[in-house]
C-alpha cells in the first residue's frame, strides 16, 4: 500500500496498472483475429510481441489517460491454442479480460503479488517475478504437452503471460483460473502444503473476514480430516498423483493445494438465522457471505456454464457428480464431502503456486528449512520429497474415505 491509502506495485497504483494491461490485452487478442489458425511450431513458445501504447493513441492503440506504457505478450500463438484446448472463445475471453472493471484480491502470500480477478469469476491475473515469468516460459512446451494428453488436472491452468512496462519497471502477469467461486460463501479456505513447520495463518491473516489458513490450522479445524466416498476419494488422490509426478518431473517445489470448503448445513443454519432476524425487524446486512451482490446478479453467476472446460474441481479430477441437493444456492462443480460432524461440505480446490523452480534456492530457503525439518537428508531427491511429503498429507490426513457410520446416519453424530 503507498502513500494515501493507494494501493501500488513496484511504486505504480494498482489501478493503473489494471486499466493499461485490459487495453493491452484487448489489442493482444484483437491482433490475433488476423491471423489464421494452424498447427502450433516450437518457435510459437519464444515469440514475444511488443506494443507502444502513447498517450495520444496510434495507429493501432486507442488514447488512454494512463501513463504512456509498453505491453509483451508471450507466446500468443501458443497460449490461443491452449485456450482453444480449454473451449475459451477469443470473444468471450475479450469480455471476461477486458469489458468490466477488475477486482482486486487481498493476497495472503509473502510474496507480495497482486491479484486481479476478473468480473465473471472465471480468471485470475497474478503479478510474477522476473525468474517465475521466464520458468513458465520454458516450461510451456513441456507442461502442455501432458495437458494436451490430461486436460482433466487440478494443475493451474495458464491462459496468457504478459509483461507491463510503464517508467522503465516491468510487470509480469499470467492470467490463470480461478479456483474459488466468489458467488458462494467459503466457510473455510486452506493453504495446504504437506509440512508443519511454521505452518499457520499469521495473526493479521486470522484478523480478515475470509482468512486463508494452513495446514497446522487445518489439522487444528479438523483434527479427524474430510470424509469423501471412495469413489471419489480415489479420483482426487489419483489426479493429485499424477499431477505431482508432473511438478517433480519439472523439478517444481513449493506448490499448494488451495481449499475452500463451503458447508451445505452451515449456510441452510445462515439462512434460517438470518430469516428470524428479518421476522423480528432487525437488519439483514451481513448474512450474505462477502461481496454483496443483487439478486439477478447471485442467480446468474451460479447458474451460468463455466467459461473454460474441465475446469470445475469435480471436472478436474474425473469423478461422478451426485448433486448433493440441487435446490441449494450454490454453483455446481463443487466436490461433496463432509466433515467429522456429518455436515455437508462441498469443496473447490486446485494446485497453486508452481512456478518455483529448484534453481530458485533463495526464494526457497524456508521450503528447505521445512523438508530438513521433516527428514529429508538427501538435497538431490528434494522434489521428489517435496512431492511425496505432499501427497502423503493429502492422502492421509486431510482427506478420508467416508466410514460408513457417517455414510448411514448423516447429522446424527453431534
Ligand atoms: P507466496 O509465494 O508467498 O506463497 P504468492 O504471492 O506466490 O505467495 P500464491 O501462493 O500463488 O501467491 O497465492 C496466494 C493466495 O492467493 C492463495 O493462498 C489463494 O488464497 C489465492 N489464490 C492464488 N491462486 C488462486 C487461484 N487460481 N484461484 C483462487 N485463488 C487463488
Ligand atoms: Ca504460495
Ligand atoms: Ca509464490
Amino acid at each position: 500500500v503507498g502513500e494515501g491509502g493507494e494501493i501500488t506495485y513496484k511504486k505504480i497504483q494498482s489501478s493503473q496498472i489494471m486499466g493499461s494491461i485490459q487495453l493491452g490485452i484487448q489489442h493482444a487478442i484483437g491482433g490475433l483475429a488476423s491471423k489464421p489458425e494452424r498447427d502450433l511450431l516450437m518457435q510459437d513458445f519464444m515469440t514475444v510481441e511488443t506494443t507502444n501504447f502513447p498517450h495520444e493513441g496510434s495507429n493501432h492503440t486507442p488514447a488512454h489517460h494512463y501513463s504512456e506504457f509498453k505491453f509483451k505478450t508471450y507466446a500468443p500463438i501458443a497460449f490461443r491454442y491452449f485456450r482453444d484446448l480449454f473451449g475459451i472463445q477469443p470473444d468471450d475471453f475479450l469480455m471476461s479480460m477486458c469489458s468490466a472493471p477488475l477486482r482486486e484480491l487481498s493476497n495472503p502470500g509473502a510474496s507480495g503479488s497482486i491479484f486481479y480477478l476478473t468480473n465473471d469469476d472465471e480468471f485470475i491475473i497474478k503479478t510474477v517475478q522476473h525468474k517465475e515469468g521466464e520458468f513458465l516460459q520454458k516450461l510451456l512446451p513441456g507442461y502442455y504437452l501432458n495437458l494436451d494428453q490430461n486436460p482433466r488436472t487440478l494443475l493451474p491452468k495458464f491462459f496468457g503471460l504478459y509483461c507491463y512496462q510503464c517508467n522503465s519497471k516491468n510487470v509480469r502477469l499470467v492470467a490463470m483460473n480461478n479456483i474459488l467461486p466468489s458467488s458462494v460463501k467459503l466457510h473455510q479456505k486452506y493453504d495446504l502444503k504437506g509440512s508443519t513447520y511454521k505452518r499457520k495463518a499469521n495473526k493479521s491473516e486470522r484478523q480478515k473476514s475470509s482468512p486463508t489458513y494452513k495446514d497446522l490450522d487445518f489439522m487444528d479445524h479438523h483434527p479427524e480430516g474430510i470424509f469423501l466416498e471412495a469413489d471419489t476419494y480415489t479420483a482426487l488422490t489419483k489426479t493429485m498423483q499424477r499431477d505431482c509426478r508432473v511438478l517433480e518431473s519439472f523439478k517444481i517445489m513449493d506448490y499448494s493445494l488451495l481449499v475452500g470448503i463451503h458447508n451445505l448445513d452451515e449456510a441452510q443454519r445462515e439462512k434460517t438465522e438470518s430469516r428470524k432476524r428479518t421476522d423480528s425487524g432487525q437488519s439483514d446486512d451481513e448474512t450474505e457471505g462477502e461481496p454483496k451482490r443483487s439478486g439477478l446478479n447471485r442467480t446468474r453467476s451460479i447458474n451460468r456454464q463455466r467459461l473454460v472446460a474441465h475446469s470445475t474441481a469435480m471436472e478436474s479430477i474425473q469423478a461422478e457428480s451426485e448433486p448433493i441437493d440441487e435446490e441449494e444456492d450454490v454453483p455446481p462443480g463443487g466436490i461433496p464431502a463432509r466433515n467429522a460432524r456429518g455436515e455437508r461440505l462441498l469443496l473447490f480446490l486446485g494446485i497453486i503456486d508452481i512456478l518455483q523452480s529448484y534453481r530458485l534456492r533463495k526464494k526457497l530457503e524456508h521450503t528447505w528449512k521445512s523438508m530438513i525439518h521433516d527428514g529429508d537428508t538427501v538435497s538431490v531427491h528434494r522434489p521428489s520429497f517435496y512431492a511425496q511429503r505432499f501427497l502423503d498429507f493429502m492422502a492421509k490426513t486431510v482427506f478420508k474415505k467416508i466410514p460408513s457410520s457417517l455414510k448411514h446416519s448423516p447429522s446424527k453424530r453431534k
